[in-house]
Order: C-alpha cells, then sequence, then structure tokens
C-alpha cells in the first residue's frame, strides 16, 4: 500500500476533526491535535513542522530526550506513564502531563517542580473501563487524588486523560469517553473547580472522543503509518 504524504494525511485528519466538531456543534479552536511521535525520529518531526503541527506526543521520557535534542523548536507533551525517577528531565522537556496516575508521582512532581520552577499543566489518567492491565486511578480514587493535588499546591490538575480499551470499533470507546466526561462534569459542579482538558481519542477514535467533549486527541498512526522502532533504524543507518 502507497502511502500518502504527510501532508495529505494531517489534512485528512483535520478534515475529520473539524467534521466531528461541526455534527457536535464545538469550534474547532478547542481541540487540539497531539501528534504522537513515539518511534520516528527528528526526520519525522521536522517534515510534521513543516507541514505545519507544532504540538507533539511522546510516551518515552528517554526517547524523547534523544529526539527533542534534534528537533526545531516545538511543544512537547508526555502522554504516556511517567515513573517517578523520570520526573526531573520530564519537566525539562515537557509542558503537559497526559497521564499522572498516582498520588506518590504527584508528590514527586509538585517537590521537584519546586526545584526547578516549571509549571507543566497535569492530566489525571483515569481507568473508566477498570480493565487491571491498565495504568490511572480508579473511578473511585479519583476525587480522592484530585483533593491531594490541590492540597500539594504544585503544578495545576487542569483536567482528566482516559485509555479506553482497544476496539476495532470506535463506538465502542464512545461510553468511556462520555463517562469521563460526566465524571469531570460532576466534579466541577460539585466543587466549582475547574478541569478544562479532556485528552481522550487515538487514531482509531478521535472523532468520537471529539463529538464527547475532547480537548485534546493524541493521534500517531492516522498521521505517520505504522509505528517503526527509530532506534533500530537509525542503527541500521549509521551501519550502512
Ligand atoms: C501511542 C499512543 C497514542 C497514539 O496512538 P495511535 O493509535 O497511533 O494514534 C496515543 N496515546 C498514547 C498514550 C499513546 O501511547
Amino acid at each position: 500500500m502507497e502511502l500518502q504524504p504527510l501532508e495529505e494525511r494531517l489534512a485528512e485528519v483535520q478534515a475529520r476533526m473539524e467534521a466531528a466538531c461541526g455534527r457536535s456543534r464545538r469550534n474547532p479552536d478547542e481541540v487540539r491535535l497531539v501528534a504522537v511521535t513515539k518511534t520516528f525520529g527528528p526526520d519525522t518531526v521536522d517534515a510534521a513542522l513543516r507541514a505545519g503541527l507544532g504540538l507533539f506526543g511522546e510516551n518515552r521520557v528517554q526517547e524523547a530526550a534523544a529526539k527533542i535534542a534534534e528537533c526545531g523548536s516545538a511543544e512537547w507533551h508526555l502522554v504516556g506513564h511517567l515513573q517517578r525517577n523520570k520526573v526531573r528531565p520530564a519537566l525539562e522537556l515537557f509542558s503537559m502531563f497526559h497521564a499522572v496516575d498516582s498520588v506518590r508521582l504527584l508528590e514527586v512532581i509538585a517537590e521537584t517542580a519546586a526545584e526547578t520552577g516549571h509549571q507543566p499543566r497535569l492530566l489525571l489518567e483515569v481507568n473508566v473501563s477498570g480493565e487491571s492491565s491498565k495504568f490511572g486511578f480508579a473511578v473511585d480514587a479519583l476525587s480522592g487524588a484530585l483533593d491531594a493535588a490541590a492540597q500539594l499546591g504544585g503544578p495545576s490538575v487542569t483536567g482528566l486523560m482516559t485509555v479506553p480499551p482497544f476496539s476495532p470499533d470506535p463506538e465502542a470507546s464512545r461510553p468511556y469517553f462520555r463517562r469521563l466526561r460526566e465524571i469531570r462534569d460532576r466534579w466541577q459542579a460539585e466543587t466549582g473547580m475547574a478541569l478544562p482538558d479532556l485528552s481522550m481519542g487515538m487514531s482509531g477514535d478521535f472523532e468520537v472522543a471529539i463529538e464527547e467533549g475532547a480537548t485534546y486527541v493524541r493521534v500517531g498512526t492516522a498521521l505517520f503509518g505504522r509505528r517503526q522502532t527509530w532506534a533500530k533504524r537509525k542503527a541500521a543507518t549509521e551501519d550502512e
């Protein structure tokens, strides 16, 4: 199968995002596209920058550190799980952490950010489906975590993120996205505290996520094609 140029794939993703906004009467400015470049190299990021993308997502701190150093200027978000011992380098690289998943991690972020002065926005990952294999706060544990975050007084929690169970059918994700928005809406109504950001939707289900209120969609494959191993490709070219 011939791969379309990145410009075409980006235009297609943007058109689908706008159509989803139209169907749900949302302003397209409310939804940001996070281009997930994990496993792709700086060459891909630079092509994406030329195509007009400016916000990128990575899921591993070490890989991102090596890559970001070689790329032009852009905004970077950490979309995957963060280990506590990687908080310090992560603060140097990312303006938003999408998947904060424990109170202990919130504490380490608050302590480290107090030293370094970084103020990333934080999203709490919620395991809406309750799958045991998933990272994220149980729905029952979320209000405790939000209270803890408020008391820590570190970088602000500005919203929630979720990854639904994998399904080839985008409609299968809808109940999980809707539930996340309802949890957010209830929290806001009960506490008067704002949680404007909802990070939900990937290549297979970003339109459904937008219809259910996503403000960030995290899209990799639909933009860049199947993932490859940058490290492997890099080694292969260096061997030539
Ligand atoms: C890889 C990844 C994505 C992008 O997935 P695609 O299906 O390739 O769009 C989104 N979110 C997270 C947390 C990821 O790890």
